[in-house]
Order: C-alpha cells, then structure tokens, then sequence
C-alpha cells in the first residue's frame, strides 16, 4: 500500500497562482504588504535560524530594494494561507554574514546539510527557493543566440533581450529515476562514490532523451549491477533540486539475481533481506540513507509490507 503522505521538499500546500503572475497590480499590492516574506538565497545556501532544529529565515519583503542587485530580481513563489512568499538571490554580497541586515536575521546554509533537521513545509519552501534560483543563475543567457535574458512572469520565465530572437526560457527539472530492486525477500543496496559514510541506497540515474521511465530504469539497473527487471512499477516523486532534479521513485523485480557492478558508478552492490535491513543500527556497517529521501521511503515502505 502506498501512502498519501507527500515526500519531503513537495510544496503541494502552496498556491502557486499562476494566473497572477503577470498581474503586475496584484504584484505590486504583495511587494508592499508588511506581511509577505522574503526568503533570501546566496550561492545555493539559504537562510535559516539553526539550533537543535532548523527553521527558515525570513524577511519583510520591504528588503528587496535594497537587497536586490542588476542580476536579480524577486521572484514570486506563492501564497500560504494568503501571505505571499517571495524569494532573492542575494549571491552578489560579499558574506551575507556580516552584511548587517542578513547577519542579523539568520545564517546561511545547505540544506543538503541541514534538510532533516528542518520542518516539512519549511523545508519546501527553503528547497523550492534554491532551486528556483539555481535555474535563473545558470540562464542569464539565451541558449539559442547567447544574448543576455530577462526575469518575466515573477520569476517563473525568462526571455531573451535580442528582439530578433525573443526566445522563452522556462524553469527545468532533471527527471531522474531511483528503483528499489526486489527478490522475494530481499533488496539492492549499492554504494555511490559520492555516498557519505557507511550509507548505502536504492539504485538511481537520470532519464535519457527518448526513453520512458520504465525503459530507464530497467537501463540503469543493468549498467550499474547487470540485473535484468520487470513489473516497474511507479510508487511516487520528490522534489530533489540539488541541484534541479525530480526523483521518480519506482519498484522493480529481478529476473536474474547475479550481480556484476559497473565500477563506474558504483563501489559495491549487495542483496540484503529484510532482517538484515531492520537489523540496522548506528553500529551497523550499512547505514539507511537520509530520513528527508525518497530513496529512504521506497526502503520503509517494503519493510513495512513483512
Ligand atoms: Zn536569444
């Protein structure tokens, strides 16, 4: 049985309002309201208030102005119980810890780091603003004619400053694909290079163009530890923009159970039943990977089915 429970960094409590984005009355009455906050971003860190527990920072919208720089302009993320939340890519100070606004309202962090610590919907909004920033950062220029681009519809497009070219640019997501592998009583656990500790995970990769999700990840299950699947089946997605990706969270189950790594990707691969997974502890040589991943609820789930 899948949940209804919303993976960690979805924001499906906000309302995006789309149709008021180009409303640039609506926007301005937003800008000058004492309630709407600002979440400021620097260099892919947000702001936050950390002590045992993280909470995000943030600030009267009223700051923009004086915080905004040529390359970046607010950018609306939407309502939560009618306040409008907006974000800043603040990038451009120097060390936002000793500017004397920004020092004072919070500290700057990764929420790569800080994430589990963090409360859902703060965590959303925190992992909405730095991806949404992350995008306009690496689009200030047109892909099609190199000219400089323009934040349009509050943030959520942008456009190229060549009239002759004009081209639109929208947000993008890096569809990605994590697959537990069953057999019977017993899963893949592998190891990424880039896996902290003793952490071991579900197998994953990014969707190539012309293939389905279903196609990828039976791909990327024989590359990486040369077992063949079937019955994928899609159990749900998260949001995981560290930096722009989806990550599409599937079960599939093995034909075949030897496993061959490719060395590449992985530094090892193993089958681990149910009773050596709930056997885990902070001792143990295999950790779980982190609470806030999706990766960590496609394992509970199948834990939970004994
Ligand atoms: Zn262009």
């Amino acid at each position: 049985m899948i949940t209804v429970n919303q993976n960690f960094y979805s924001s499906n409590f906000l309302d995006r309002v789309s149709h008021l984005r180009n409303d640039m009355e609506w926007l301005a009455e937003q800008m000058s309201d004492a309630t709407s906050r600002l979440l400021p971003v620097w260099q892919q860190h947000n702001m936050v208030i950390s002590g045992e527990t993280v909470s995000a920072a943030t600030l009267e919208v009223q700051h923009c102005e004086a915080l905004c720089s040529e390359d970046a302009e607010p950018i609306l993320l939407g309502l939560v119980d009618g306040t409008a939340y907006f974000t800043l890519d603040v990038s451009h100070i120097p060390d936002p810890h000793e500017h004397e606004l920004l020092g004072a309202a919070g500290q700057f962090e990764d929420l790569r780091k800080v994430g589990p610590y963090v409360g859902r919907d703060e965590g959303s909004l925190l992992a909405y603003a730095r991806g949404i920033n992350y995008w306009h950062q690496r689009h200030r220029f047109c892909g099609v004619c190199g000219a400089p681009t323009r934040s349009e519809a509050a943030g959520h497009q942008r456009r190229c400053t060549n009239g002759a070219c004009n081209a639109s640019h929208f947000p993008r997501t890096d569809v990605a694909c994590i697959m537990l592998v069953h057999d019977e009583d017993r899963i893949i656990m592998g190891k990424a290079p880039r896996f902290q500790g003793r952490m071991q995970s579900v197998l994953a990769g990014f969707l190539e163009p012309g293939e389905t999700l279903e196609d990828c990840v039976a791909r990327e299950v024989f590359e990486e530890v040369g077992v063949r699947v079937t019955d994928v089946k899609y159990q749900h997605s998260q949001p995981w923009p560290f930096p722009a990706s989806l990550m599409v969270g599937f079960r599939a189950r093995a034909i075949d159970t030897n496993i061959t790594i490719d060395e590449k990707e992985l530094l090892s691969a193993e089958w681990l039943s149910r009773s050596d997974l709930k056997a885990i502890t902070t001792d143990s040589p295999v950790q779980l990977p982190r609470p806030d991943s999706i990766a960590r609820r496609l394992i509970e789930e199948w834990l939970a089915e004994d």
